[in-house]
């Protein structure tokens, strides 16, 4: 059955339609689509892992993105790489603070994904058969999807010395102006209290940040089930959820995390990776403004590396790179201390070198120092299509010796190969430095 698209779905509403900023252009020019639907990262990964569909779709079909080899052993040729890797870096102040747990429930998880993900074809069998003999070289019959994700994570997690851990991501449902669950409209959802249990089977490796709708009625109250339950920050993806970030509703919310010791970690900038992507005026970086105002502390997911969005500080309010909107208020010097960025994702191929330039750049200088973080977006660095190291050689961001060495360690472990390549990207003496990766120190409500 189609699908209603997600803004026709909240044009129901008038204060939906009227909106609180206006679109920029691919919000006016993306039609509905079943790629609509997908507003995130996590979707996008849904997308590429359970459909092989989406804009992308020749491409990744062309170069097999989930064909990771079930290797056991890393090239002994990696071993220097991953011995620069290391350098320098304080193994247990490493938290991957970027990272999805993905499922489709049917280890009674909650865990959902919308039919859109799945219909049209034997998709589920499909993913099924991928994600598994992906994940642990396992017999795909009788297995599960949500079981074989959290395996596959698992294993590569022990890749890492001890003391790495990865901030796993609930992912909540789209809800409507009013605070009510708009299911037929969520594209994937990951309950809280599944990432809490994720978390807690294996606590050496995993923390989890919880994703909880600053309209639902009882908000204030799942917050504070998420921080008794370990939570150590909240997650949002604005576009997706239908979350306006200068609604008094999301400003409570902010105020009550902060005040819990929980920052707000949240998607700013496009998603073009799933192109359609509705409700993109809500993820302007410059909405963040209202909640630094009131003290919240902030983490804007990929450093708004993608896309346009309106410059409300003018007039006009004139399209601009979301990432040059993020750099603004990075630069204030009033947010020093609440906003911060995390790296996921920016140096996949869709980002512009301005913005890895830029990065590296900033990293080290002046009101940046301290405030960009580790993310690897997890499953994202497994796509392989996605990251494309001869363009970041191209841009003179990476030796041509370390580019044949990453992608041998990408066949092994992309979550090794996405710390590594941060490691060796260099823009002269500029680099992504240790206090990057010594992202424990950020979320204060972790025991
Ligand atoms: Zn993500």
């Amino acid at each position: 059955m189609p699908n209603r698209p997600m803004t026709e779905a909240f044009q129901a509403s008038p204060r939906a339609r009227r909106g609180p900023g206006r679109a920029h252009g691919h919000a006016r020019r993306g039609g509905p689509s079943r790629r609509a639907f997908l507003g995130c990262c996590g979707a996008a990964a849904a997308a590429g892992l359970f459909t092989g569909l989406g804009g992308f779709a020749g491409e990744a079909r062309a170069a097999a993105p989930w064909a990771t080899e079930c290797r056991p052993a890393l090239p002994a040729a990696a071993a220097e790489l991953l011995q620069r890797t290391w350098l320098g870096l304080a193994v247990d102040q490493l938290w991957d603070m970027h990272c999805h747990l993905l499922g489709n429930g049917d280890s009674g998880s909650g865990c959902y994904l919308h039919p859109s993900l799945t219909s049209g074809f034997d998709i589920v069998e499909r993913a099924r058969r991928r994600v598994i003999l992906d994940a642990a070289c396992v017999d795909p019959e009788g297995a599960s999807i949500d079981e074989a994700y959290v395996r596959r994570l698992r294993e590569l997690a022990d890749g890492f010395p001890p003391g790495a851990r990865w901030l796993l991501f609930a992912f909540e449902q789209a809800h409507d102006d009013t605070g009510g669950v708009h299911r037929e409209r969520t594209t994937v959802h990951v309950p809280d209290r599944y990432a809490a249990g994720v978390a807690a089977a294996t606590p050496q490796r995993f923390a989890w940040v919880a994703s909880i709708h600053p309209y639902r009625p009882d908000a204030r109250a799942a917050l504070q089930q998420a921080r008794r339950d370990g939570a150590v920050a909240v997650k949002w993806l604005p576009s997706s959820m239908n979350i306006d970030l200068r609604d008094p509703r999301s400003l409570a919310f902010g105020e009550a995390a902060s005040g819990l010791g929980l920052p707000l970690i949240v998607h700013c900038g496009e998603e073009k990776a799933v192109p359609g992507a509705q409700r993109d005026d809500l993820v302007n970086p410059l909405h963040v403004r209202a909640l630094l105002e009131r003290g919240v502390r902030v983490i804007v997911a990929h450093c708004a590396s993608l896309g346009q969005a309106a410059d409300l500080d003018r007039p006009s309010a004139p399209d601009v790179p979301a990432f040059d909107l993020f750099a603004r208020l990075m630069d204030e010097r009033a947010f020093e201390g609440r906003l911060f960025g995390d790296i996921s994702a920016v140096f996949q191929r869709n980002r512009r070198p301005a913005v890895w330039q830029a990065l590296l750049e900033r990293s080290h200088e002046g009101r940046w120092q301290g405030r960009l973080l580790h993310g690897s977006d997890y499953p994202l660095p497994g796509l392989k299509w996605l990251t494309s190291l001869p363009r970041l050689r191209a841009a003179g961001l990476l030796a041509e010796a370390d580019e044949s060495l990453l992608a041998e360690l990408r066949e092994h472990n992309p979550l090794l190969f996405d710390l590594a390549l941060k490691r060796c990207l260099r823009r002269g003496e500029a680099r992504l430095g240790p206090e990057v990766f010594a992202t424990r120190r950020h979320f204060g409500a972790a025991a």
